[in-house]
């Protein structure tokens, strides 16, 4: 099935507004994706007439908001096809859900000497919370490299395992640069020597179908703002045999059993890593957007997607001194790239004031950006809202980006 974009981009009122009296071309869908009608509506619904703490009421409106919360729940399980619901927890994103499994599997498992793996194409958000590990426990960070179109080196990977390593994290997607990493092929690897794996899913959760089943990791992360819910909302999704063993990371009320002054018993999962009030609105949007998404269909988007990034490489590879750094086999729809003599920065300002919103910098993955001898690109990630006619006013302001520098 083809997606109406017309109809798709009514949903999404922010994209019908001018910035500098030109229509706004919103291409950094890769920091943040912009919320359909149908996830504002159910925010200001639930402010207007649903509104209370969960899990601590006998009152209606507490277990009404309570039901829903855990409803929401059961809509993410089933889209990442978990094998139980309490093996989706909630947290505000990506970064806290990575903090949560870094100091928890830390504290349980890794010791002096120990070895973690990462890769080349992380985010900070994959990388300094495993170094804060490493320099508690005094073990030892180990990174995979990557070769010149981006892709990761699998066979420097395998000898990069070793008994002593604890835990692969990696991402599934760069954000820096689109490549799709094997995934299932690396955690198949480590999982051979029985070391588990988390996957950061911040930039996959949005654009393929995820089963984490099938993929059989270990931890599998996201935030919902990258995936057109709201802002606050993440998940953990953990196997359960690891979050039982695991210590819970924050502390505080909802995630106990009972508590006296000499000791504390915790709550049993998912509500052990839920500690405080979560953010339940935010979590019953993230359960609407992701019906969203579903509507239209995973597979749908991702063709869709795909189609939008080979007519944005072939258009901007005509681009003469424009380079694209990250030319992965597999990527998703985003392209990274360089202009010849000129800083991204401007670039960037410049391409703004024609309407068009791309990033441009480190994408926090600064030590990718020294391996590749650059200190930023350009970066534009689209989405199913985005359109051919729009990455063509972006080949238009590149243009005129080289003109005015020419
Ligand atoms: N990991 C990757 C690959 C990302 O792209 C991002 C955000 O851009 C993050 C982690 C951090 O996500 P958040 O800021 O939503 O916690």
């Amino acid at each position: 099935m083809s997606l109406d974009i017309k109809k798709i981009r009514n949903d999404f009122p922010i994209l019908n507004q001018q910035v500098y009296k030109k229509p706004l071309v919103y291409f950094d869908n890769g920091a943040t994706t912009q919320k359909p009608q149908v996830v504002i509506d159910e925010e200001a619904k639930i402010y207007s007439q649903e509104n209370s703490n969960i899990h601590r009421g006998v009152h209606y409106l507490s277990e009404q908001l309570t039901q829903r919360y855990e409803d929401a729940r059961k809509v993410v399980s089933e889209f990442i096809n978990s094998a139980h619901d309490y093996e989706v927890v909630f947290t505000s994103g990506t970064t806290e859900s990575i903090n949560a499994v870094a100091f928890s599997f830390g504290e349980k498992y890794i010791n002096e000497g120990d070895e973690i793996i990462i890769s080349s194409l992380e985010h900070h958000a994959n990388i300094v919370p495993w170094q804060m590990v490493c320099d508690r426990e005094k073990a030892v960070l180990k990174v995979i490299p990557i070769n010149d179109k981006g892709e990761l080196l699998l066979d420097e990977y395998q000898k990069l395992l070793s008994p002593k390593t604890k835990i692969v994290a990696v991402n599934h997607v760069s954000n820096a640069l689109g490549t799709v990493n094997d995934v299932k092929r690396m955690i198949d690897i480590a999982h051979q020597k029985d070391i588990p794996v988390l996957i950061d899913g911040a930039q996959s959760i949005q654009h393929s179908k995820i089963d984490v089943q099938e993929l059989d990791c270990d931890f599998y992360v996201f935030s919902g703002h990258k995936i057109y819910a709201p802002n606050g909302i993440g998940v953990l999704y953990g196997k359960e045999k690891w979050l039982n063993d695991m210590p819970p990371f924050m502390t505080g009320g909802e995630m106990i059993k009972k508590v006296t002054f000499e000791k504390t018993t915790f709550n049993e999962l998912p509500f052990k890593f839920e500690a405080g009030t979560p953010n339940y609105v935010a979590a019953i949007g993230l359960a609407t957007a992701i019906k969203y998404v579903q509507k239209l269909g995973l597979e749908n988007i991702a063709a869709y997607e795909k189609d939008l990034l080979e007519y944005a490489t072939k258009k901007l590879n005509t681009i003469d001194g424009l380079r694209i750094i990250g030319t992965a086999e597999n990527k998703i729809s985003v392209i990274s790239f360089v202009l010849e003599n000129i800083h991204h920065y401007d670039a960037g300002m410049i391409i703004d004031k024609m309407g068009v919103a791309v990033r441009t910098g480190h994408h926090c993955a600064e030590p990718l950006m020294d391996f590749l001898n650059i200190d930023g690109t350009l970066r534009a990630s689209f989405s199913f809202y985005n359109t051919k006619e729009e990455i063509d006013k972006l080949y238009d302001a590149i243009l005129t980006v080289k003109q005015m520098f020419s």
